[in-house]
């Protein structure tokens, strides 16, 4: 799926925005999320994610872990210049289910088995014990 540049995404934002103060409602709205796209489109770090955290304040999670799955020691293999120019870190922002904290940075995996654990130590403890019960 490709993007309309940043230019052009201002390009519009612009000419709404220059419009007469009688531009209906949703036409001022749609300049507005216009300018707002073009700004993501032009600042990808800094842009929040939908845990309010951005790409940025995630790479320095990320980095402050090894730059690896505190779970499990997977590797997310991507280093800060290749995430600088957009590519996806493979991983996932934990984040408490209640709270909406961000406790860290975990692989895809590890974070879908603690959801699936419901976010209950005593669930991930009886599932060691279970599977240490056939060693
Ligand atoms: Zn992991």
């Amino acid at each position: 799926m490709s993007y309309p540049s940043a230019r052009k995404l201002r390009s519009i934002a612009n000419r709404a925005a220059y419009a007469s103060a009688a531009t209906p409602v949703a036409t001022r709205r749609a300049a507005y999320l216009a300018k707002q796209a073009a700004w993501r489109v032009a600042h990808p770090l800094l842009t929040p994610d939908r845990h309010g955290q951005t790409r940025e304040q995630a790479l320095q999670r990320a980095e402050g872990q090894g730059m690896m799955c505190p779970i499990c020691g997977r590797d997310f293999e991507v280093t800060r210049a290749q995430a600088q120019q957009g590519r996806p870190v493979d991983r996932h922002q934990d984040h408490d289910r209640h709270t909406g904290r961000v406790r860290g940075v975990a692989c895809p995996n590890c974070n879908i088995m603690i959801g699936h654990a419901k976010d209950q130590p005593e669930i991930l403890r009886r599932a060691a014990d279970y599977l240490e019960g056939f060693e």
